[in-house]
């Protein structure tokens, strides 16, 4: 049922209700007033009948004198305003012994008037009774008419009775009429009501239709058309809301929507990543059953998509099973891993090289759900690098080859010159002697140099502290250094500055570094020298005050035979260089003409379980080593 019917149907009810209400209401407070009237008129006649009864029985009168009726105009008036029926009237007299003996009929004491509607035994109780209270009323049904019979009592005067009978009959009729002329009425205004309620519930409905319609709009995703509000009252602020409501659900939507296709298009991306990568790309969960795997899984290990997902598949090979659990429990510690270089085996049983970062997938409450892993193929990696190692090898080789020869056929030349003289001359000439001896030094320097790269690398690491071998080295070169007024300042760290290295390899990079330093300054100077100890790092600095290097030899460094001077070889920084790196450690060269250079030398200090291992047979080998470092470093000086 429409909200509009029910309205009307509502309106209409308590308009009946409130209608009913008032018809009964009406009727009988008319029925009562009329009553209360008609009774006051029926006093009224009985006090004049008793009167005049009274008077008719008084012996000075004849009874011929009438009894008189009360003024027969104002009865009829007021009969006919209340449009009372009277039909008899009746005055008795009743002595004391007619009202107690039974035997007494009414009919004796009649006096005056007409007794026809006799209502035993009522009406003697009613008239005994008013003489007791002076008036009592009551209503009958007589042949199908209502009868108002009063009773009253004069106690005074006889004692008198007096009973009238009146018709209510049409009394009542006009009462019935008024009540049914209320009744249509009543009718005509519901149907009014009706018609009226059912307009104004059309009237309050129609901006709700509205509203609804447009409620039915924002239900089915269209927010564009707003409410049209003309009135300030609630259906107004309704549809005001509604507005406000449908246009934030369209921001909203229009959000939503964006967010949505953000998220379709990143997932779309991430999929084509995940499925077009050379990188095969698995997701396991914490018991190692795969979840997904890429394309390229697939190929690199030779199981499909429906074989691998929802099992275990033995990819790491046994010997590598412990370290693959410790990569576990890193990362469920909360680890993140760096890429491991490790082996995987495919389900062809062949084993291959590969780098694996593994990462962990967590929930929303941060609990680890899943691994995931990426795994390159390292074998052609290793191949290029193997193979790039050899032609920079290769290259190298050659570089040095070419200098190498230029070096040596020099110094050779010479000497072959001098010889063939000699053989001329047959003559042995001391100055001669002198210059040949002098490059073949240069020839033996140079080769000496060589040795240390050429010599195969059966090289002993022992942790060993970087003050003490610089201060052997410092000692070594100070009398060198002295002739040529140099002063060494050194500033060395107090706490033990140890490092895992190859002790004699890294005198030979002190000694050129210093002889470079003391070449550097021929009007002599400071040299200073420094030793300080980092967290993870030793950092040995050499500072000169002497000439410089030019900004565009600077890049030039650590190639070889690059040389500023007239017998140099060019190989002191170059051999150091590679000393330094091969104990994973840096060198740096900062320097202004004129100004001085600083060597930055930084070496990784020894972890504390080398030292551990180290300290015990440190001491033993400390003066063996020490003998060593020695024949280098006169080897280096020459
Ligand atoms: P060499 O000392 O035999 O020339 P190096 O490799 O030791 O070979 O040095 C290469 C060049 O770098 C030197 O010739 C010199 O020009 C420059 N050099 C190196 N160290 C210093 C320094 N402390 N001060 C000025 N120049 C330097
Ligand atoms: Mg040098």
């Amino acid at each position: 049922m429409s909200f509009k019917i029910r309205l009307t149907l509502m309106f209409s009810a308590v308009f009946i209700l409130f209608q009913t209400l008032t018809v009964i209401v009406n009727d009988y407070a008319m029925r009562v007033n009329l009553n209360r009237e008609a009774e006051k008129l029926l006093r009224s006649i009985a006090a004049r009948a008793a009167d005049a009864a009274a008077r008719h029985l008084q012996p000075e009168r004849g009874p011929d004198e009438a009894f008189t009726v009360p003024d027969p105009d104002e009865l009829i008036r007021s009969v006919q305003s209340l449009h009372l029926n009277i039909l008899e009237i009746a005055v008795f007299r009743l002595s004391e012994a007619d009202l107690s003996g039974p035997a007494a009929g009414l009919g004796a004491g009649l006096l005056y008037g007409r007794y026809d509607r006799s209502v035993e035994p009522t009406d003697r109780e009613d008239l005994e009774n008013a003489m007791r209270s002076g008036e009592v009323f009551r209503s009958v049904g007589h042949d199908g008419k209502s009868i108002l019979i009063g009773s009253f009592g004069f106690p005074g005067s006889g004692p008198l009775a007096v009973r009238i009978a009146a018709d209510m009959s049409d009394m009542y009729g006009m009462i019935r009429d008024a009540r049914n002329d209320q009744i249509a009425l009543s009718a005509v205004l519901l149907l009014a009501a009706i018609v009226v309620s059912y307009g104004i519930a059309r009237m309050t409905i129609r901006p709700l239709r509205h509203i609804l319609g447009k409620v039915d709009e924002v239900a089915s995703g269209r927010f564009d058309t707003p409410l049209a509000v003309n009135r300030r009252d609630e259906t107004g602020q309704l549809a005001e809301r509604i507005n406000a409501m449908a246009k934030n659900l369209d921001v909203y939507m229009t959000k939503l929507k964006k967010a949505f296709e953000e998220n379709r298009s990143m997932k779309e991306h991430l999929e084509s990543i995940i499925n077009h990568t050379t990188d095969a790309i698995h997701i396991e969960d914490v018991n190692g059953v795969l979840l997904r795997v890429n394309p390229a899984f697939e190929q690199l290990f030779g199981w499909s998509a429906e074989e691998a997902v929802g099992r275990r598949l033995p990819i790491v090979p046994e010997s590598r099973l412990n370290e693959e659990r410790e990569a576990r429990e890193a990362l469920l510690a909360g680890q993140m891993l760096p890429a491991r270089e490790t082996v995987r085996r495919r389900k062809d049983g062949t084993c291959i090289e590969v780098s694996v970062t593994t990462s962990a997938i967590r929930d929303r409450n941060g609990v680890i759900q899943a691994f995931a892993s990426i795994t390159r193929d390292m074998t052609n990696r290793k191949r290029m690098d193997e193979l790039l190692r050899r032609s920079e090898k290769l290259n190298t080789v050659g570089q040095l080859a070419a200098g190498v020869a230029h070096e040596i056929r020099n110094p050779l030349t010479t000497l072959r010159g001098f010889l063939q003289l000699q053989q001329q001359t047959n003559k042995l000439n001391q100055r001669h002697i002198d210059i040949m001896l002098s490059e073949l030094d240069r020839i033996n320097l140079i080769v000496s140099e060589f040795l240390i790269l050429a010599k195969p690398q059966a090289t002993k690491f022992r942790v060993q502290d970087v003050r003490f071998i610089l201060g052997d080295v410092i000692s070594l070169l100070d009398s060198q250094a002295h002739l040529c007024n140099i002063v060494f300042n050194t500033a060395f760290d107090s706490e033990p500055c140890r490092v895992s290295c190859e002790e004699n390899h890294l005198k030979q990079v002190f000694i050129n570094v210093l002889k470079n330093a003391i070449e550097a300054m021929p009007k002599g100077g400071d040299i200073d020298i420094e030793v300080r100890k980092r967290p993870d790092w030793i950092v040995i600095t050499i500072r000169d005050h002497g000439v410089g290097i030019s900004e565009d030899m600077i890049p030039k460094l650590g190639d070889p035979f690059v040389t500023s001077k007239e017998t140099g070889t060019g190989l002191g920084i170059m051999i150091s260089q590679r000393i330094i790196q091969s104990h994973q450690g840096t060198m740096e060269i900062s320097s202004k003409v004129g100004k001085g250079t600083t060597v930055t030398i930084n070496l990784p200090a020894a972890r504390p379980e080398e030292q551990a291992a180290e300290s015990a047979s440190e001491t033993a080998l400390a003066a063996g080593q020490r003998e060593d470092g020695q024949a280098t470093e006169t080897a280096g000086s020459q």
